[in-house]
């Protein structure tokens, strides 16, 4: 009756997925992406993102290396690394395609749109489907000023080619903390101006008040309660000045905006289907991604839930496995562990010490902030956090909270033990590997 079982829009980390795994229950799938297979995280987020962070660590080995006893002359050319960045990302966004293709999806490289609740322009085609699965992600927010247009979004960031000299970096959440330490350690003069009393709303206390230490460690200039008021040319027109809530104006050649991420569900027909939006036109659906519309479900970020890769795969893997295998899933949205990449980066896993109060739980803290051993030499005035926030009753662990070198390959293992639902008492069972700074985690 149908042309396609599964129709999904957009081929990011959940569509691509759900596309794959529904096409291994059987059934027929198409998928539609006018943009790049794979999706945010692959084209203009996690992956050239942390070939950046890769690229900018080296700066400081290279610094602590002299502590060691080595004598290191280096210079960073952008260009390279951008060119060998956009590479990758050509390779990891053909194996997308790959393996659609393995599976037997059917691939339009076009934008798709509702006509009906069953069928879409794809193209210059029409297909009908009987499900449709819209995984379109977000797209970066427009900062809501004169002069906006002066500034870059994540999505520019990966394709400047040449280094920024004194870059403003506007928003205080993972993305604006992330390029704004890779610029500055491939060698820029940063500032990062956010409206928040401290970087990384949302997460615990103490994380963001580390964080913001380790920005300023790094040299950036961390301007904190401050909004961009308006941009506008310089006294050198290819520079920005950026005014500010407090009065005072910061000027420089490249301004990247990092203030969040809305959905992405513009001239996609959504009004023709009669699938209703929420919060931020975010696509409402139940806990299994159903939307207003019975044969319609949505996954990823144009959800508006939690806007993150691995939980958008989940996601798209519990869709396809609900409708298409026979096998109901719901995907937890709880115990979502996830890092900024900074310098050092920073993760986390579960209730920040805030959030687990205002739950009602009796909370006892286990936390440790000391001088890892390789900077006992090293010169590097840096420090690692590593906090637990327990029950005091149950004694279960209820959040892990850490800012240090490897601290996400750290706290990803700890997610185990927080999902087995582990206490304190087992963390402490655990023996330690000595010296590292994981073992902070079973000594606490
Ligand atoms: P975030 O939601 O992390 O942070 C947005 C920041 O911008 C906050 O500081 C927010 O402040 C501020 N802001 C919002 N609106 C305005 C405004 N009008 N003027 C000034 N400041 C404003 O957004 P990002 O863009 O950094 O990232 C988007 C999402 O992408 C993240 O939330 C995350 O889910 C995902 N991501 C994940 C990464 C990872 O896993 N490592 C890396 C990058 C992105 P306030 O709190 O006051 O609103």
């Amino acid at each position: 009756m149908y042309d396609v079982d599964l129709f999904v829009i957009g081929g990011g980390s959940g569509g691509v997925r759900a596309a794959r795994i529904a096409a291994s229950h059987g059934a027929k799938v198409a998928i539609a992406e006018s943009r790049t297979w794979g999706g945010t995280c692959v084209g203009r987020g996690c992956i050239p993102k942390k070939l950046f962070v890769y690229g900018a660590e080296v700066a400081a080995q290279i610094a602590d290396a002299r502590g060691y006893g080595w004598t290191i002359e280096a210079s960073h050319d952008w260009l390279t690394l951008t060119v060998a960045v956009a590479r990758e990302v050509t390779r990891l966004s053909g194996l997308y395609v790959g393996n659609l293709e393995r599976h037997g999806v059917t691939i339009h490289n076009a934008h798709a749109r509702f006509l009906d609740p069953h069928t879409l322009e794809v193209g210059e085609q029409r297909i009908t489907a009987a499900h449709v699965l819209i995984a379109t992600g977000g797209k970066p927010r427009s900062l809501p000023v004169a002069g906006a247009d002066r500034a870059i979004s994540s999505d520019g960031f990966f394709g400047l080619r040449a280094r920024p000299a004194q870059p403003i970096v506007l928003g205080g959440g993972y993305i604006a903390v992330e390029l704004a330490h890779a610029m500055a350690g491939l060698g820029s003069k940063v500032v990062v101006a956010h409206r928040g009393t401290k970087v990384l709303p949302g997460f615990d206390d103490d994380l963001r008040t580390h964080v913001e230490d380790g920005l300023r460690k790094a040299g950036i200039e961390v301007r904190g309660g401050v909004e961009a008021t308006a941009l506008e040319a310089a006294a050198d027109p290819a520079w920005t000045t950026v005014r500010l809530t407090d009065g005072s104006a910061v000027t420089g050649d490249v301004v990247l905006a990092a203030i969040g991420r809305d959905p992405s569900t513009s001239s996609m027909g959504l009004d023709a289907a009669g699938v209703a939006l929420g919060k931020r036109g975010a696509i409402t659906v139940d806990e299994t991604g159903r939307t207003s519309v019975p044969h319609i479900y949505a996954v990823g970020d144009v959800t508006g839930r939690v806007a993150l890769t691995p939980v958008a795969i989940r996601e798209g893997h519990a869709f396809a496995d609900s409708v298409f295998g026979g096998k109901p899933t719901i995907v937890r949205h709880d115990l979502v562990p996830t890092a900024v990449f900074a310098h050092p980066p920073a993760a986390t896993v579960g209730l920040t010490e805030a959030a687990a109060r205002a739950a009602g739980h009796d909370v006892e803290i286990r936390s440790s902030d000391f001088k890892p051993l390789r900077h006992t030499i090293s010169g590097r005035d840096e420090r690692t956090l590593i906090k637990v926030v327990v029950d005091r009753t149950t004694r279960h662990v209820l959040g892990v909270h850490m800012v240090g070198a490897d601290a996400p390959e750290i706290v990803q293992a700890a997610a185990i033990a927080l999902t087995m639902g582990a206490t304190i008492e087992q963390f402490r069972q655990t023996i330690a590997i000595h010296p590292t700074a994981a073992e902070e985690l079973v000594l606490l």
